[in-house]
């Protein structure tokens, strides 16, 4: 701190302090945002590595509050520092539930699941099964059309509570994806004990494959270790066709990233299926 001066410490202290703040005003502001109707999900398409056709969407949550819009990576931090992302994370869940049912009463058995993020933070609430259980009832979503992200780090974090927690949701048919996957460490053991059906590889490996042998080895490995485990995979964050060349050679079922679709309002993305549908 003291080799950048006075200017520097200063700088650095002004923004410890902001930070604590904004914190304080984002936990303040996320508790009311349920109830004033400014939480909403964007729809990123999933596409068949093969044929690029859609077959799946991940639900990414947005904060519209009064202003502005705050991006995920900032403050689902800090709802799962506070605890305020298990409601919203219940709230998500429905959304994801909601979707299901409605697309699947639209386009039946050509329906595209339904991924949605999961923190290790509702994996620990005690409600969290019941509570899942009850909108699965409630909602008539198939459980066995929603996927649950949870990252690799989380995940392993606490495998032994966590097990439990997945086996019971597991139970329900609900199914379970490594989320942000190569970025944390995996004991392989651990892995086969976890009720896992697929691996999402960390955007980090997809950004630059096309120019660096590094990430294209790890990928690679990645891939060939998930078909061992007889998991899927998907890849996060493609944003050219030799991504998409590179991935689809390399064994990689599906795929998702700025090439083929940005996040969507749901609107815009059954327009994309039923445009799909209509080839
Ligand atoms: P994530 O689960 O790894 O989601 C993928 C993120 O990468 C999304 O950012 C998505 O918009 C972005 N992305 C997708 N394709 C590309 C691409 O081709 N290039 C680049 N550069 N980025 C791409 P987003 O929507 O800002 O979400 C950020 C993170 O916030 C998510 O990362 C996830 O960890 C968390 N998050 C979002 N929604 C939820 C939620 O409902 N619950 C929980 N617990 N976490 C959520
Ligand atoms: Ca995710
Ligand atoms: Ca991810
Ligand atoms: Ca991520």
């Amino acid at each position: 701190v003291k080799a950048g001066g006075r200017d520097g410490w200063q700088f650095f202290s002004d923004s410890l302090e902001e930070q604590a703040r904004q914190r304080l005003e984002i936990n303040n502001g996320l508790r009311k945002a349920l109830e004033r109707d400014e939480l909403s999900v964007r729809y990123q398409p999933i596409v068949a590595a093969e044929t690029g056709r859609i077959i799946g969407a991940e639900l990414l949550l947005r904060w519209h509050p009064p202003g502005g819009e705050i991006s995920p990576a900032t403050f689902i931090p800090i709802a799962e520092l506070t605890g305020v992302i298990v409601p919203i994370g219940k709230w998500v869940f429905r959304e994801a539930c909601r979707a299901e049912v409605a697309w699947r009463s639209r386009w039946g058995e050509q329906a595209p699941y339904v991924s949605l993020n999961l923190s290790a933070r509702q994996l620990s609430d005690d409600g969290i099964v019941d509570d899942f259980a009850d909108m699965l009832r409630q909602t008539g979503a198939n459980p066995a059309r929603l996927l649950l992200e949870i990252t690799e780090t989380s995940l392993m974090a606490d495998v032994e509570a966590n097990l439990k927690v997945l086996r019971h949701l597991a139970d329900f048919g609900l199914r379970v994806a490594v989320d942000d996957f190569g970025t944390g460490y995996s004991s392989l053991a651990q892995l086969t004990r976890l009720p896992v059906d697929v691996l999402k590889i960390d955007r980090a490996f997809v950004d630059g494959l096309e120019k660096s042998d590094d990430s294209r080895t790890i990928i690679r490995a990645v891939i060939s270790l998930g078909r061992a485990l007889g998991l899927k995979l998907v890849a996060e964050g493609v944003e050219n066709p030799e991504q998409q060349r590179e991935l689809c050679a390399y064994g990689c079922d599906m795929l998702q990233g700025y090439y083929f679709n940005r996040p969507l309002v749901e609107a815009e993305f059954a327009n994309c299926l039923t445009n799909q549908f209509s080839d």
